[in-house]
């Protein structure tokens, strides 16, 4: 019976090195066997998670078909055409797009957001049409403020990927201004809609302690760098 020197867990004797830690198995007293009986199987299946997933949301995609025809059909039986289940179409897009579509299929993140994009700007059109508000409600108010956000979205998707190279308190740092200036950009849109452009004012609450918080981030990242270098060069 041997035991691993590193995490001390117990090994078969068929095993040359720990199955949990990878540590190279050296007893004297026990040399492993030419052609051991390994007692785990050859290989791990690592597809079946993805395909239950895909499974799973396909069958959720079709029970919310549910939900849509019964609205439909209430809504003929009651006014005698589509109206209001209009926005449960609308909703239950959005609601595809967003949750349901990136565990269906595998595709570029910036066409994800660029779908779900376009599933919000139809709800929002359905709106419009069925209160039937005037135009610069989706023109300057709708469509601006879903486009900034899913732009937000996508960016901050891209960044929070493994593949993303960016120190995790620059990230943060980056995403702290982001929300601050989206707060300010909502705030112009609004004074557009309401012919009212003036200088921010109460967006500047919402930014000035998203910037400070931004740039003590960055301070903490260069100070953690330099710290990591002290102790690099000092061997400590
Ligand atoms: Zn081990």
């Amino acid at each position: 019976m041997s035991y691993c020197v590193n995490c001390g867990v117990e090994l078969q004797k068929s095993e040359p090195r720990c199955p949990l830690c990878g540590t190279d198995v050296l007893n004297p007293n026990e040399m492993p066997e030419e052609k051991p009986i390994r007692p785990y199987p050859a290989h791990v299946e690592h597809l079946d998670k993805k395909v239950d997933q895909r499974y799973i949301a396909s069958f959720i995609s079709l029970l919310l078909l549910i939900p849509l025809f019964t609205t439909m059909l209430a809504n003929i039986f009651v006014s005698k055409q589509l109206t209001w289940s209009y926005l449960v179409l609308g909703g239950e897009l959005v609601a595809f797009t967003v949750f349901l579509l990136p565990m269906i299929t595998r595709m570029p993140r910036v066409l994800y957001a660029a779908i779900d994009a376009v599933a919000i700007g139809v709800l929002l059109l359905l709106i419009r049409i069925l209160t039937q508000s005037n135009w610069n409600w989706l023109l300057l108010l709708g469509l601006p403020i879903t486009a900034l956000s899913v732009l937000m979205c996508w960016f901050f998707s891209t960044m929070s990927s493994p593949k993303c190279r960016i120190p995790v308190l620059i990230r943060f740092s980056f995403a702290l201004a982001c929300v601050g200036l989206l707060v300010v950009a909502i705030e112009f849109l609004i004074g557009l809609y309401l012919n009212a452009i003036a200088w921010p004012t109460w967006s500047l609450y919402v930014l000035f302690p998203c910037l400070v918080l931004a740039s003590s981030l960055l301070l903490l990242n260069r100070r953690a760098r330099v710290k990591e270098e002290i102790r690099k060069r000092f061997y400590f």
